[in-house]
């Protein structure tokens, strides 16, 4: 690995003797981490613990995640130990049970898959992306991921400017010079520069400016980049507490962890942390901000069509939900989180809100995929069948499956008890209702499957 010289030079000044520690730490070979879904399985899979975050694993290999259904049904997100480190801005300093909180920077949705999993229904997550396709796959992988309190947006920073002091926590995880993230793409060091790392800063700065006044008075704001710089990382800190009213808050570290600190925020290198670079500040909004108000406009309900009672009975507490149609679909969005919902979408491009339920065809009501996966789905309104490994790949990549023993019409299908869709059982055929565009396009080979979740048998 040939690091740029003005990288090595720079970094040394920051590290003096550790320097050589960890570019030595650079050459070798990246960790490997998932955080389940605890909503998903009960499971541990075989592997240490991340110290920071408890539904955090290291795996001793990194297998074919690909081959692998549980991580179609959502069961668990493959992300870099480091930044799992947010965790302990939730377990130190949240104190509210339903907050509102922004993803700014989410896409491809590692950090907001984990703060909806440390949200656990309550309060509203939005998950915010300023590019269209990346937004798509952070669509899709919430999805998977299954919480009902989560609403996807596609917009830029500056979009948000009529949504002051709505939110108790922001997090922007910003774009940067990815230094942090040399060892896993050694792409990325082809791409560094020291005029980049100026003009990453100074966007840094633009973001959180922009999207500073959302939060409410007190609010927190985590600032997050895998750089170790200083211009991206502490001066930006520095300048964010002296220009926007903000102060710097601690948080508490178990020295076994390797988190360095520099008093302005937390820093992980890979000679001390097992994990990628990354670095983490905690401010607490000290300027006054106006409180967010509900404007309750007297629109009419947009619901084209009555929803049928069967859809209620799809979920596990249907009272908690406020279910509404559009054209011939169903959808179920937190019913304490509406009014904010109308807010958000009254403001910004909403391109997901709560769970899709599914859809009226004839006389037929479809169930939809992102039922099948989410945390409200009530399980015992539909048959379910578990599906052997070769069955579970056959039915992900939308090819033709049997199912003998299951009675006619919709059947949900699982793998090792995690739903992954539902598919029509016509006797003779079964109509396979996977979504199209999820399906798996990659060869598939059974040697390159190798579960890591010990199933007992
Ligand atoms: N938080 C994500 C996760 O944990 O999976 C990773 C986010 S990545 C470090 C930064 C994201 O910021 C990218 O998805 C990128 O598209 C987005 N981005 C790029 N330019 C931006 C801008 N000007 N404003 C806001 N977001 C931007």
């Amino acid at each position: 690995m040939e690091l740029p010289e003005a990288f090595r030079s720079r970094t040394k000044e920051i590290l003096g003797d550790e320097y050589e520690a960890f570019e030595k730490a650079l050459q070798g070979v990246s960790p490997t981490s998932i955080r389940r879904n605890e909503h998903k399985l009960n499971l541990c899979p075989r592997g240490e613990n991340v110290p920071w975050c408890k539904s955090g694993y290291y795996l001793s290999d990194r297998p074919s995640f690909t081959m692998d259904p549980l991580i179609h049904g959502g069961a668990y997100y493959v992300q870099e130990a480091s930044s799992m480190f947010l965790e302990q801005v939730f377990a130190q300093l949240v104190e509210q049970d339903s907050p509102r909180v922004l993803d700014l920077c989410a896409a491809p949705g590692g950090k907001s898959t984990h703060l909806a999993s440390l949200l656990n229904g309550h309060g509203l997550l939005v998950s915010n992306e300023v590019i269209r396709t990346r937004a798509k796959i952070l669509s899709e992988n919430l999805t998977k991921w299954g919480a009902p309190n989560v609403v996807v947006t596609n917009n830029d920073p500056k979009d948000f400017s009529h949504l002051k002091g709505f939110f108790d926590l922001v997090f922007v995880d910003a774009p940067c010079s990815g230094e942090g993230m040399f060892r896993k793409d050694p792409q990325s060091i082809t791409e560094w520069t020291v005029d980049n790392v100026k003009l990453c800063s100074e966007r840094q700065r633009r973001i959180v400016a922009d999207i500073f006044p959302t939060l409410k008075s007190e609010g927190i704001l985590v600032y997050s980049t895998c750089t170790y710089n200083r211009e991206e990382d502490e001066e930006n800190v520095k300048w964010m507490a002296e220009n926007l009213g903000a102060e710097v808050l601690p948080l508490n570290l178990d020295g076994s962890w390797g988190v360095s600190t520099s008093g302005l925020g937390y820093h992980f290198y890979p000679h001390k942390t097992k994990g990628e670079g990354f670095f983490l500040a905690v401010l607490r909004k000290t300027e006054d901000e106006s409180e967010f108000r509900i404007r309750f406009s007297k629109e009419k309900e947009n619901n084209k069509i009555a929803v049928p009672d069967v859809v209620r009975t799809w979920l596990t507490h249907p009272d908690n939900y406020k279910i509404w149609s559009n054209a011939d679909s169903f959808y179920a969005i937190p019913a304490k989180q509406e009014a904010y919902i109308k807010a958000l979408k009254a403001e910004l491009n909403v391109i997901q809100s709560g769970v899709s339920l599914g859809c009226l065809k004839g006389k037929d009501v479809l169930p939809d995929e992102s039922l099948a996966l989410s945390w409200i789905i009530n399980k015992r309104a539909f048959e379910t069948v578990d599906l052997e490994w070769k069955d579970a790949i056959a039915f992900l990549k939308k090819d033709n499956i049997l199912l003998p023993d299951s009675g006619k019409g919709w059947v949900m299908v699982q793998f090792e008890g995690v739903p992954l869709g539902f598919a029509k059982n016509l006797g003779n055929r079964v109509n396979n209702a996977y979504p199209q565009e999820w399906r798996i396009r990659m060869e598939v080979d059974a040697s390159k499957y190798a579960p890591f979740f010990s199933f007992e048998k």
